[in-house]
């Protein structure tokens, strides 16, 4: 291994963290030894130096930004070619798919090691966009100097974790870009939006899409899945299945989901660039994964609950030995609504665990905390984003019962909770919406349970609560479209989730006629076929002059609804 790095003319890849030097005109000369290196063996590629290092005068991290355009097929030929001159593939949490790779590599000159990243473009890719941008900064110096403040800006406190740096960036990037004419085209109606999850975030979705005027298509496991009512067409496959997930996306300008847990050959399939899928590839992988996700929040600057890696009881002993009881252990793929987690309050817990969750897994401290609070943001394709108020969350065994906004936290604790979900969305370079569900501690500070790169039952309120519902925000955003406002329409809002109660039978609920009277109410039912213990069935939205008036309203309504027995159940007669 070590022989075979020395005999090659390009060296191993560093990672570091970002700081901004000042130019070096030496990097145009390490740009012209790679493109000679490439030239010997493939003459009909042109190397482009791209990037900061190509216009002369700008600070930069110092890495030598180069590009390759070629036909989409030739890709691998080309990656083979760079990695027999010495280039490796990029490391990170966040590589550059397979479509339009990003080898990784190193020169030294004259003892000097320029560290280099060396992109392969598809035609009808971002090459011509990275060209015309180092061209408009080497012509435009207030341009240069605009972009050389705010990189100043970004390392003014020292180095920052690469993503970071270069995330921090591209809001002003992405707006020089549309300024250039290369914003990513908007999606219009009737453009045909499909979603991976056909539950109920996906029928309220569909249902937001329709008004917009778009056409639904929806991949999931249950043919009568709560959006398929909805949806213009339908892929009844499980959500690993990559043919089908392939079929759907044949018709469709853009993919979202509605669950994590979609499965990663399914992403990794439809990431061929043919159209996009947003939130986006790596917050999906970052959200499935529970110690990723930590590990991304930590390295972000969000605080969590202290917690720990554990592969197995024995390991689950020690770690309670410094964290102190009671815990909470976490499966790390797949949990949601309080399943795939555990409390543990005692040594004996840990051995009647009885494989229940699966290693490794997370363990942490359960908080006392003040309150549960959730934040959704919806980030747009040029880096625009938008916060909801703060909704406060009551659960009940891991289940959300209630929302209720405004959250009655002081104001400082608002703006945390945005600033926060607005710089965890930019650091995914995620578009569309995140949620973050917070922990409110006594003392104030705001810890990071999870998150999720999608619309969430606490921002259910917005669709009657808020003048753009999240649903249509997350719309907006993936569609490349501006977005809506996040104002109230009323002074409080709360929602009640409506859940399923008994043994497994017909959903037909009791009692509509009866909620519905309750003033300034709205009743949600997702059309489940089947209603069982806890499921989520529902919700109802109440507004009103204060949160204790919304949140009597939504409680009252939300109490009049039932489910008929099996045997009694009726779809044609009235309730009553
Ligand atoms: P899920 O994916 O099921 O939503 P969460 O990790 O959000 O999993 O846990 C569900 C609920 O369980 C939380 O909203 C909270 O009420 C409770 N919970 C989870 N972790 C903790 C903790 N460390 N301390 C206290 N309560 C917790
Ligand atoms: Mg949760």
């Amino acid at each position: 291994m070590t022989q075979a790095r020395t005999s090659k003319p390009i060296g191993p890849y560093e990672r570091l963290s970002a700081e901004v030097h000042e130019w070096d005109p030496r990097t145009a000369e390490v740009a012209g030894r790679v493109a000679e290196l490439v030239r010997e063996r493939r003459p009909d590629l042109t190397v482009e130096h791209i990037g900061s290092t190509a216009v002369p005068g700008l600070p930069g991290k110092g890495i030598v930004d180069l590009s390759i355009e070629t036909t989409p097929g030739d890709i691998p030929a080309v990656v083979a070619m760079l990695y027999d001159l010495g280039f490796g593939p990029q490391p990170g949490p966040d590589p550059w798919p397979p479509t339009r790779p990003m080898p990784v590599g190193s020169l030294d000159l004259d003892g000097t090691q320029y560290r280099i990243h060396l992109h392969v473009q598809p035609v009808g890719g971002d090459f011509p966009r990275d060209i015309a941008f180092r061209d408009a900064l080497r012509n435009d110096p207030e341009l240069r100097s605009k972009y050389e403040g705010l990189k100043r800006g970004i390392t003014s406190g020292g180095a920052v974790e690469g993503l970071r740096y270069t995330h921090s960036k591209t809001r002003w990037i992405l707006s020089v870009y549309r300024r250039l004419g290369f914003a990513p085209p908007p999606i219009a109606p009737p453009a045909t939006i499909g979603i991976l999850g056909g539950g109920q975030l996906g029928r309220m979705l569909a249902l937001a899409a329709r008004e917009l005027g778009y056409r639904i298509a929806v991949l999931d496991p249950d043919e009568h899945a709560p959006a398929s009512g909805i949806a213009d067409s339908m892929q009844v496959a499980a959500y690993d299945d990559v043919g089908a997930a392939l079929r759907m996306a044949a018709e469709c300008s853009v993919i979202t989901y509605e669950l994590e847990h979609v499965g990663p050959a399914v992403v990794a399939a439809l990431d061929d660039r043919r159209r996009p899928i947003r939130p986006g590839p790596y917050p999906l992988k970052l959200t499935a994964d529970r110690i990723a996700e930590r590990r991304f929040v930590e390295a972000n600057e969000g605080r969590v609950a202290e917690w720990r890696e554990v592969a197995g009881a024995a390991e689950v002993l020690h770690a309670a030995a410094e964290l102190g009881y009671p815990l909470r252990l976490k499966a790390v793929r797949g949990g949601y609504d309080g399943r795939g987690q555990a409390r543990l309050d005692g040594t004996d817990a840990i051995t009647q665990l009885d494989g229940r969750i699966g290693w490794p897994a997370l363990l942490e401290r359960e908080l006392a905390f003040a309150a549960e609070l959730s934040v959704v943001v919806a980030r747009n394709v040029d880096g625009v984003s938008r916060t909801f108020p703060v909704a406060r969350n009551v659960h009940d065994r891991g289940i959300l019962v209630e929302s209720s906004v405004p959250a009655g936290v002081p104001s400082a604790v608002e703006e945390a909770a945005a600033t926060l979900a607005e710089s965890l969305a930019t650091s995914m370079g995620l578009v569309g919406t995140l949620t973050v569900e917070l922990f409110l501690m006594p003392d104030g500070a705001l810890l990071v349970n999870e998150l999720a790169p999608r619309v969430h039952n606490s921002g259910h309120w917005t669709i009657e609560g808020a003048t753009t519902s999240q649903f249509e925000q997350h719309l907006r955003s993936i569609c490349g479209l501006p977005l809506g406002s996040v104002e109230m329409r009323a002074p409080a809002a709360a929602m009640v989730n409506l859940l399923g109660e008994g043994a497994p039978r017909p959903a037909h609920p009791t009692g509509t006629y009866e909620a519905l009277l309750v003033p300034d109410t709205h009743l949600h039912i997702y059309d489940k076929a089947t209603v069982f213990e806890r499921r989520k069935m529902g919700h109802v939205t109440a507004l009103g002059t204060t949160v204790e008036e919304a949140l009597a309203r939504a409680r009252e309504a939300a109490g009049h609804i039932g489910w008929a027995p099996a045997a009694e159940a009726s779809p044609t007669e009235p309730n009553g």
